[in-house]
C-alpha cells in the first residue's frame, strides 16, 4: 500500500467521522459531556487541510502529519490518545513507501501501545482500546496465517465493530464516563465507535484499491 492509500484512508475517515458526527456526540451525552463526534470531526477536517498543504509523499508521513494534526486541533480525551496512535504508527512504518500486510500490522501495534502507554487503559475498561485491542489482534493473526490483504482487514474491521458493540455492557474505568461507574453500562463507548468507524475505512479504501 502506497502513500496514496493512506491518505484516501484519513479522507475516508474523516467523511465517515462528519457523517456520524451527530452519532458519536449523542454516545458521548449518554455518558460523557456530549462533545466527541464535534471533537473528532473538527479534527479530521483540520487533518484534511494538513494534507492538502503538506502533500507528505510517504506513508508514514501520511500518518505522522495525521496524528501531529489532531493532537494540536481536538481538545479531550481523544485528541491526544488519536494523535499519539497516528504518530506512532507513521514512526513504525519509517520510509518505506509501499507498506506490506506485516508492515501495516506492525504500525497498528505500535498504535495501540502508544495509546496504552497514554491512557494506560486495559481491555475491558470501555475505551477505544476495546475496538483497537481485539482488531489488531486479529488482523496480526490473520496476516501471521497469510491471509490476503482483503481477508485479513476484514477481519481487522468486523473485530473492531464488535469490540465497540462489546463496550455496551462494560463499566467505564478510565475516561469520563468512569465517573458514572454502573450507570456507564448499557451504553456504547464513543471511543470505540469512532475506532470502529476509522478501521471500517481502511478495510474500505484498501479493498477499493485492489
Ligand atoms: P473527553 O472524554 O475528554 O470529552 P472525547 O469525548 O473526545 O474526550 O473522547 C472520549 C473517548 O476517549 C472515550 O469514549 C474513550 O474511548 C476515550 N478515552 C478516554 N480516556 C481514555 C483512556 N485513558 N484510554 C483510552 N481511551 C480513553
Ligand atoms: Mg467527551
Amino acid at each position: 500500500m502506497h502513500a496514496e492509500v493512506f491518505r484516501a484512508w484519513i479522507v475516508a475517515s474523516a467523511r465517515i467521522i462528519d457523517e456520524q458526527r451527530d452519532h458519536l456526540t449523542q454516545l458521548d451525552a449518554a455518558i460523557g459531556d456530549a462533545d466527541h463526534g464535534i471533537n473528532l470531526a473538527r479534527g479530521f477536517s483540520a487533518v484534511r487541510s494538513a494534507l492538502e498543504s503538506a502533500a507528505p509523499a510517504l506513508p508514514g508521513s501520511v500518518l505522522t502529519v495525521t496524528g501531529s494534526t489532531l493532537i494540536s486541533k481536538v481538545g479531550g480525551a481523544s485528541g491526544p490518545l488519536y494523535g499519539v496512535a497516528f504518530r506512532r504508527a507513521g514512526k513504525a512504518l519509517g520510509d518505506v513507501t509501499d507498506v506490506d500486510l506485516p508492515g501495516l500490522a506492525a504500525a497498528l501495534e505500535a498504535a495501540l501501545a502508544g495509546v496504552q502507554r497514554l491512557g494506560a487503559a486495559r481491555e475491558g475498561d470501555k475505551t477505544m482500546v476495546d475496538a483497537l485491542a481485539p482488531a489488531i489482534a486479529v488482523f496480526s493473526k490473520a496476516v501471521a496465517e497469510g491471509a490476503s490483504q482483503a481477508d485479513a482487514l476484514s477481519r481487522l474491521a468486523e473485530a473492531a465493530q464488535a469490540g465497540a458493540l462489546a463496550t455496551i455492557s462494560m463499566q467505564a474505568l478510565k475516561g469520563r464516563a468512569s465517573y458514572l461507574g454502573p450507570r456507564s453500562v448499557g451504553h456504547e463507548d464513543p471511543g470505540a465507535a469512532s475506532t470502529a468507524l476509522i478501521l471500517g475505512a481502511l478495510r474500505d479504501v484498501a479493498l477499493a484499491g485492489q
